[in-house]
């Protein structure tokens, strides 16, 4: 899918705050998408880790909070182990949930969980860790 940027919703301090965040200089990343080919989520998710990195580098905070892929990220550091430019990539993507988490803003609602007595336990534990403010 591709990505329709409009310079209204560029957001420099939301792409300083990642950088903060990660240590990751984004202008490393040359859109090569090696880290895509790569990453076992990607097929069943909204966005790449490339184009992950292109929203964040191009101060996308709305598109980059409202993608679903940060949250299906494994962290199996597949990626980051490929990376010609050597990015962190999976820090990059802890530092976009970091940003949502401090707002405030779960990614699952606990008491909204039906199934929570069938979930195993550490799941449950993790998926909190992550997921939640
Ligand atoms: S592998 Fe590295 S340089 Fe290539 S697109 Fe991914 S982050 Fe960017
Ligand atoms: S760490 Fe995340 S982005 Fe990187 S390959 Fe694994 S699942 Fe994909």
């Amino acid at each position: 899918m591709p990505i329709t940027i409009s310079t209204k919703t560029v957001d420099r301090e939301f792409t300083k705050k990642i950088e903060e965040i990660s240590g990751e200089p984004l202008t490393k990343c040359m859109q090569c998408g090696t880290c895509s080919g790569l990453c076992p989520v990607e097929a069943t998710s909204d966005v790449s880790p490339r184009k992950l990195i292109h929203m964040v580098t191009l101060g996308q905070r709305e598109m980059v909070m409202n993608a679903k892929f940060a949250w299906l990220c494994v962290t199996c550091y597949l990626c980051e182990l490929r990376c010609p430019r050597g990015l962190d990539i999976p820090k990059i993507i802890e530092a976009t949930r970091q940003v949502k988490l401090r707002s405030n803003e779960n990614f699952i609602e606990p008491f909204e969980i039906e199934t929570v007595m069938e979930l195993p336990q550490i799941a449950m534990v993790s998926a909190f860790r992550k997921h939640t403010a």
